[in-house]
């Protein structure tokens, strides 16, 4: 008889999972909070476009799912800066060639959606929320929005219940089980750039722009339509922050002096910024991510992260990927499997949320300095030369897919390597130089 797995979840970690188990021949069944996102719209929530990388792409593509991706990917090769007077600054991401892409949240859900239930048949139960598990039985209950619940019994259930995770939840309150939760003190909203009345795009279609301002930031994403989708991460308090603007003047004042080429950008700002929700983010960590061969969190329930490497999704996109690998290496021993997959992937949780931390700062502050653009542009011109030798933390986190963790400790390591290059006297004249690359050479080895 097939192996019977309950998923709690058909966000996109879940319902990439269910694609992934129904075709290792489980019997699938999807339960989720919400309504059918392909029947009713859902109200804003979570950002409308996210950035696809390499770690995504991959998990996509094992499953063969990469090739409806692309028709709704679009890539962004460059950063794009917009500084207060206007003027704009570039800097690559990767190599020539090298892309993360936008795609839309609800139409990537979607896809994946009507893949597991057509492709693969796997089953999929909308308004059911799971209020309880018996973690040494993979039972759960689901409650439907009618109030009515129902038991399900499962050889193995799946935790993609995301940040708030339900499963989680009740694994917490297992002895020794380690959890934390850390909100940063920002928050974000999201606003729009529409596209011109002929359809086209108002800004550089391929990129990903940054309104880089110190200790806040405006981003924006392109959409397959024309528009771009903004997000302003700002703090909760203080002098500039969510509670400071309260009133339409102030809004706009603000843009006006801090973000001055948003404003013909952004038609619907002040109407936007008071309807659209402000949002918390946070870190949550947790330890062991399963239980004996029954339960396993994958996705945002086993490690939220804040978006600014763009890496949560693809995160969990690579643990459905890494999990898929460890059934074909342990086959029906689930307990090996699931003792490996929370061994090896527990530090790459905890590195992807370093590393998204870390970013928050390059991206609000240090792609306003051109020093460290300068570093970048160093890094990445070596790298060209001398690739087995240096692949530059970007890249290793977005174009490869080398452990986060591991990427993390490198990142760490070519940083102070760097520091070193960069006190070169007159560095802006000659970092193309034989010296330059000599110094690196030397001290790499
Ligand atoms: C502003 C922002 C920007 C982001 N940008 C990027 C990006 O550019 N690139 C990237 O890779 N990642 C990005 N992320 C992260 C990404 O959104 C998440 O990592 C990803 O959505 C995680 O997917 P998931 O399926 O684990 O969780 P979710 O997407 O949260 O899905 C969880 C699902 O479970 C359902 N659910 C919840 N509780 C229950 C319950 N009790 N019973 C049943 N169902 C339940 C929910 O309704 C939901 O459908 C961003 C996040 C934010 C907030």
């Amino acid at each position: 008889m097939r192996k019977k797995v309950t998923i709690a979840g058909a966000g996109l970690v879940g319902s990439l999972e269910a694609i992934y188990l129904a075709k290792r021949g489980f019997q699938v069944e999807v339960y989720e909070r919400r309504p059918d996102m392909r029947k009713v719209e859902l109200s804003a929530g979570r950002s409308i476009n996210l950035a696809l990388s390499a770690r995504g792409w991959n998990a996509l593509k094992a499953v063969g799912v990469d090739q409806y991706v692309e028709k709704m990917a679009i890539p962004m090769y460059k950063r794009v800066m917009h500084a207060v007077d206007g003027s704009l600054t570039d800097q690559q991401y990767g190599q020539d060639g090298e892309a993360i892409y936008s795609v839309s949240r609800g139409g990537l859900n979607q896809l994946l959606m009507n893949l597991a239930g057509e492709q693969e048949n796997v089953n999929m139960h909308f308004n059911y929320k799971c209020v309880d598990v018996d973690l040494k039985s993979a039972s759960a209950t689901f409650e439907h929005n009618d109030g009515n619940q129902k038991n399900v019994d499962a050889d193995m259930i799946i935790g993609a219940d995301g940040a708030y995770s339900v499963i989680r939840s009740k694994m917490i309150k297992q002895d020794r089980f380690q959890y934390s939760q850390h909100y940063i003190e920002h928050g974000y909203k999201e606003l729009t750039i529409p596209a011109n009345s002929d359809g086209t795009y108002k800004l550089e279609v391929n990129a990903l722009h940054i309104w880089p301002r110190g200790s806040y930031m405006l981003i924006a994403l392109p959409n397959m339509d024309g528009s771009f989708t903004c997000t302003l991460f700002f703090p909760y308090e203080g002098e500039y922050s969510f509670n400071s603007l309260q009133t339409e003047q102030q809004v706009y004042g603000f843009f006006k002096e801090v973000f001055p080429d948003t404003l013909d950008l952004i038609p619907n700002l002040v109407e936007e910024y008071f309807q659209n929700p402000t949002s918390s983010l946070a870190i949550m960590r947790c330890n062991p991510w399963t239980v004996d061969d029954k339960v396993l969190l994958i996705g945002d329930a086993a490690h939220a992260t804040v978006p600014f490497y763009g890496q949560g999704m693809n995160a969990g996109f690579e643990g459905s990927f890494v999990l898929d690998q460890l059934m074909q290496k342990h086959g029906e021993d689930w307990q090996a499997c699931f003792d490996e997959y929370s061994k090896i992937r527990k530090p790459d949780g905890d590195g992807v949320q370093d590393l998204s931390m870390h970013n928050f700062i390059v991206m609000r502050d240090k792609t306003a300095d051109p020093k460290f653009l300068l570093q970048k542009k160093i890094e990445l011109h070596f790298s060209k030369k001398y690739p087995d030798k240096w692949l530059p933390l970007y890249s290793m986190v977005s174009f490869s897919t080398i452990r986060y963790s591991e990427a993390w400790e490198i990142g760490q390591q070519q940083e102070k390597l760097m520091q070193k290059v960069m006190d070169v006297p007159n560095i802006e004249d000659k970092w193309e130089s034989y010296e330059v690359e000599q110094l690196m050479l030397s001290l790499i080895a």
